[in-house]
């Protein structure tokens, strides 16, 4: 066994967006950090999502959280030199139980500080060329949502981190145990004052009990990318129409979302049952990002269904158009989940430290949770 005294005052295992955010707002408080990842480069959860800063969706009980994050993603994209985007967002009404929806949530959050308004059919075609203007009964804008390109923005965030922030990553490393105040990995030993265990979907190796009786589940999501758009085709604000009201917990608050709930069970069954919303977005090579899905389960397959992308791209057509719809990549990620829950904390040990089930929200909350968790707002007891 080969000891590493290290004496790093922070060691987080896992270099996805908690596993970074973790690392940030330790180098801010002034320690030195030890960050372990076990492939290569991250190749999580963070690199295959959306690349979405979505705080429209947060309920009001993280809606600050998910400002703060926002704020360190646009000042870490000038530190860091990666491209974010504050595009804002377009939920596009096809039917008058979705204008409700959209009215009553602009209508009653007014407290929160969404920054949400609603456009007639003539002003939301005018925000995107690429909005269905058929049948298009209105829209809700909201201003706060952000862009990044999730693998352009994690490779970036770990080079800074290393270059500029004097955190040392240590890449192909796995650690397979963690007895405080040591992290193991085959004949390595490390040590560090406070360790954050941020492994995203491994909910095997490390603490395998308590990640077991967590009820942290898994969600596997099937995506798609367009090429780049010819002739510079400008998406603007993300787009996303009637299921996504019932995707995400903010629109919660509304009386009419049991309606068109209703309405789309009834006309949409199969929407439903592999957990379907459809969200389009740009990155700024100028391609189209599509999903996505929602397959709960402990065992997510490797195959991806064909059934599910097609009904994405048809629920798709319905609202969006663009000048090349060719699908030239498809990928699924798989995320772990909390129900009713917007992450999973625990302490195994004394400072040891697990952060995980964030769910669909990661890249929205992340920085902001790393603020509260290292500022100690959640308190702990041993094996939560
Ligand atoms: C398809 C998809 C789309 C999404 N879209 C969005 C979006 O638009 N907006 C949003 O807010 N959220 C989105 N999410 C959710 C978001 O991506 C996740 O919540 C977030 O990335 C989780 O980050 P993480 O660090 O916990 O996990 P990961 O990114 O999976 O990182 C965990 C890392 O830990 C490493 N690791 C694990 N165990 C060990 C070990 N024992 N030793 C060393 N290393 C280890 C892994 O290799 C991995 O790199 C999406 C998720 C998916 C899958």
């Amino acid at each position: 066994m080969v000891v590493r005294e290290t004496n790093y005052d922070v060691a987080i295992v896992g270099g996805g967006i908690v596993g970074l955010a973790h690392a940030y707002e330790a180098v801010k408080a002034g320690l030195s950090v030890i960050l372990f990842e076990r492939n290569p480069k991250a190749l999580g959860a963070t690199i295959r999502n959306f690349g979405m800063v979505w705080p429209i969706g947060q309920p009001e009980a993280t809606f600050d959280r998910a400002m703060r994050a926002r704020e360190t993603w646009l000042e870490l994209s000038q530190k860091a030199g990666f491209w974010a985007k504050e595009w804002g967002s377009l939920h596009l009404a096809y039917h008058e139980d979705e204008l409700h929806v959209m009215e009553e949530f602009v209508a009653k959050t007014r407290h929160v500080g969404y920054q949400c308004q609603m456009l007639t059919p003539e002003e939301t075609v005018y925000k995107s060329k690429a909005v269905r203007p058929i049948k298009l009964e209105g829209a809700m804008y909201s201003a706060t949502e952000v862009n990044i390109d999730p693998r352009e923005a994690t490779m970036a965030l770990h080079r800074y981190f290393q270059e500029e922030l004097n955190v040392t990553i240590v890449y192909q490393t796995a650690i397979h145990d963690i007895s405080y105040p040591y992290l193991f990995s085959g004949e390595q030993k490390y040590r560090a004052e406070r360790i954050f265990v941020c492994s995203g979907a491994d909910l095997e190796t490390l603490y395998p009990e308590i990640m077991a009786d967590s009820g942290i589940i898994k969600c596997k999501l099937q995506m798609m990318r367009t090429k780049p758009q010819p002739d510079n085709f400008q998406l603007g604000p993300n787009l996303a129409a009637g299921l996504t009201l019932q995707h995400y917990a903010s629109f919660a608050v509304c009386d009419s979302l049991q309606l068109l709930k209703d309405r789309f069970a009834r006309e949409l069954p199969a929407y439903n049952k592999w957990g379907i919303h459809v969200m389009l977005s740009q990155t700024a090579k100028g391609e189209l990002t599509i999903g996505d899905s929602h397959e709960y389960g402990a065992d997510p397959s490797p195959f991806d269904k064909k059934e599910i992308n097609e009904l994405i791209l048809k629920y798709l057509k319905r609202f969006a158009q663009m000048p090349d719809p060719e699908i030239a990549e498809t990928w699924h990620g798989v995320y772990p989940k909390l129900a009713g829950k917007t992450e999973f904390i625990a302490q195994p040990e004394e400072n040891v430290t697990i952060v995980n089930g964030l769910g669909g929200a990661g890249m929205t909350l992340s920085f902001g949770l790393a603020q509260e968790v290292m500022a100690g707002n959640f308190m702990l007891s041993t094996k939560q």
